[in-house]
């Protein structure tokens, strides 16, 4: 990340005069990933070879630097607040994550301490730790994972998040790749026994946009993050429907800013034109670059 310093500083330059413009004091972006470096690696490893989760597709990491130089560009970006989002694949991995998360957070002040959860047996007992322990913010990841959300073992786990008021920013869509229990019915089911959980639709559920814009219509609770959404990458394979547009304006105290950092084929700031570009509005940008987080997590 060293050697494009200088492209680095003006890309930091226009972000700051994006939300400037606004009159927001920064942004809030529920949606970046940090994780132990040997994790992140691994996901890195994953999409240099085009693997089938990301669609096979070429995705160039545009911020590969060090921790620190990652959440110091965030801070240049004028993100008051962020996530660790991390997730497991397998059983075992959640309460090793939760751990290394919950020193994340300590020693990163602007993140929201974030934790992740699997079905497994103790699931129930680490989200309650972890929630004792102050995670703000969940991550659940259905591709990835490969489970269920639906699944009986996560039940204990989603009552008490829902009981918590904590949001779960969950990876369920189809998008880029379809997963077994990808779309929105799995967690339909899940809302249906949980409606107050403050379930947070990643990438806007894509492809799958309107079926999640429709759960967000029925559960006051549910609200989606802009991930990749809109962007010209995304837009390529899974365009969002013009027509669903007013929905969008609709729902503008539901939507969220959410980036995907480090791990975006392109600038931070194509994500925020991306949003711009939609014609909704200042106000409607204020509301998801900053504002809807800024309540929903009291910053
Ligand atoms: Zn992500």
């Amino acid at each position: 990340m060293s050697s494009t310093r200088a492209a680095v500083g003006e890309e930091a330059g226009e972000v700051r005069r994006f939300w400037d413009g606004l009159g927001l004091p920064g942004l809030i972006d529920v949606h970046t990933h940090f994780m132990p470096e040997r994790v992140l690696r691994k996901v890195w490893d994953y999409f240099d070879a085009n693997g089938p989760l990301i669609g096979g597709m070429t995705w160039p990491i545009t911020y590969r630097g060090q921790e620190a130089e990652r959440t110091a560009l965030l801070r240049e970006f004028g993100v008051r607040a962020f996530t660790a989002m991390l997730y497991p694949h397998k059983p075992g991995m959640a309460r090793w994550l939760n751990g290394w998360a919950a020193d994340f957070a300590r020693r990163t002040p602007d993140c929201l301490h974030t934790a992740t959860l699997y079905p497994e047996p103790d699931v129930g007992t680490y989200v309650r730790e972890a929630v004792e322990a102050g995670a703000r913010v969940f991550k659940a990841h259905v591709q990835v994972g490969a489970y269920d959300p639906a699944d009986e073992r996560l039940q204990p786990a989603w009552g008490l998040l829902a009981e918590a008021g904590v949001p779960v920013v969950m990876h369920c869509g189809s998008g880029p790749a379809p997963g077994e229990h990808t779309g929105p019915e799995p967690v339909a089911r899940v809302l249906a026994r949980h409606p107050r959980l403050r379930l947070i639709v990643a990438h806007m559920g894509m492809p799958e946009y309107e079926d999640f814009l429709g759960l967000a219509d029925r559960y006051d609770e549910v609200r989606l993050d802009t991930t990749m959404a809109f962007t010209d990458f995304a837009e390529a394979f899974t365009p969002f429907p013009r027509r669903a547009l007013p929905r969008l304006a609709a729902l503008g105290d539901r939507i969220l800013l959410g980036s995907d950092f480090p791990n975006i084929p392109y600038p931070y700031l194509h994500q925020l034109r991306a949003l711009e570009r939609l014609g909704l509005g200042q106000d409607w940008l204020r509301a998801v670059c900053h504002d809807n987080a800024a309540k929903l997590f009291g910053r």
